[in-house]
């Protein structure tokens, strides 16, 4: 029960609506460039590309450094000319998601985790992410009321955890989520359900009221993992967030992914791991970059970041020591990239 001296009392009443936040999003990269005093670097940009333009919450924005080219946060949004070399290698489908479709929006591949393709989008449209060439069209599982996919499941024992990614999950209304959480009694075997989601990093907002209503009372493990790059990333709004999220009951982690001029370093990693733990979140893994089209001036050679990962070694506990991976289609499970 939810009494007025408990946290989840808390109220946001005054913090604004998150659609609105949503739609209220800079997609112009000169507007961007204009907002951060940054004009002379518009001949640096791709052109508009209408399937993964820019996008970027202000509140985002409001985190990155006026004046500074380099910022690590503007670096994950804007559309750099460098996104249209042809890089062997870098391709439309890194990762194998086309051929392991279960069913509709059903990504099946790891043993005892199914991965539900929830939304099609997201409040940001990060340069380095897949998603810029995945055909969703309405191939997720939100669509015709989550039925194919809850239909699946049923018939899969072994699936003990519900994956709900994207895209963003939480671009989902709240009472989209609920209709899933009030299906789940067809599926007993399911025990867990997680969140891979960006959104409470981007747009901290929409941990409100009516998510907390909805997600704290559900009687499931609940696994949250947030994906930030950089602990810039993470304000007093974000320490909010998790600490929302956490009050529902919900174990926080964290993906990275490995971004060459943005976070491959070890002291850039290991400020991030200790803000986060700070935030009350444990960093779970970071990714090698996955090789899609468009990417490929991200990359970091995999003898950069297992030696990355040693020097983080010798800085942090272990428990803030994240894991380096790479996604290998059609491996079971998230390859661990041996260090030296
Ligand atoms: C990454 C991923 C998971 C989750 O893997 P964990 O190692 O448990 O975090 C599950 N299903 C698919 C399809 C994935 O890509
Ligand atoms: S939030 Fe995640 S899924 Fe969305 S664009 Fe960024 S990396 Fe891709």
């Amino acid at each position: 029960m939810i009494t007025a001296s408990s946290p989840l009392a808390q109220q946001s009443h005054a913090s604004p609506d998150w659609r609105r936040l949503w739609r209220e999003a800079i997609t112009d990269a000169h507007e961007l460039l204009a907002v951060l005093g940054l004009e002379p670097l518009a001949d640096h940009l791709a052109p508009q590309d209408a399937g993964f333009s820019l996008r970027v919450p202000r509140g985002f924005v409001a985190r990155m450094r006026p004046g500074d080219p380099g910022d690590p946060l503007l670096l994950q949004v804007l559309p750099q000319l460098a996104e249209l070399d042809a890089v062997p290698g870098f391709t439309k489908d890194a990762v194998g998601d086309l051929a392991s479709r279960a069913a509709h929006g059903v990504l099946h591949k790891y043993h005892g985790r199914a991965l539900l393709i929830a939304s099609g989008t997201c409040a940001i449209n990060c340069r380095y992410c897949f998603r810029r060439h995945f055909p969703y069209g309405e191939d997720i599982a939100a669509a015709s009321g989550w039925r194919e996919a809850i239909e699946y499941v049923r018939g899969q024992e072994d699936v003990e955890e519900l994956i709900l990614s994207g895209g963003d999950p939480l671009a989902l209304s709240t009472p989209k989520l609920q209709q899933l959480t009030d299906q789940l009694h067809a599926l007993p075997h399911v025990r867990t359900l997680r969140l891979h989601t960006r959104l409470p990093v981007v747009l901290p907002e929409r941990i409100d009221d009516e998510f907390m209503q909805w997600f704290a009372p559900l009687a499931l493990h609940k696994v949250v993992v947030l994906h930030a790059n950089h602990e810039r990333e993470l304000n007093a709004s974000v320490a909010r967030a998790c600490a929302r999220l956490r009050d529902c009951g919900a174990t926080l982690l964290n993906q990275s992914v490995l971004l060459r001029g943005i976070n491959d370093d070890a002291r850039t990693l290991v400020a991030l791991s200790r803000r986060l733990f700070a935030c009350g979140v444990l960093p779970y893994y970071v990714h090698q970059l996955d090789r899609v089209q468009g990417a490929a001036h991200f990359e970091v050679s995999d003898a950069n970041a297992t030696g990355i990962i040693e020097d983080m070694r010798a800085h942090l506990p272990g428990y803030l020591l994240p894991r380096l991976v790479r996604e290998v289609a059609g491996d079971a499970a998230k390859r661990p990239i041996r260090t030296l």
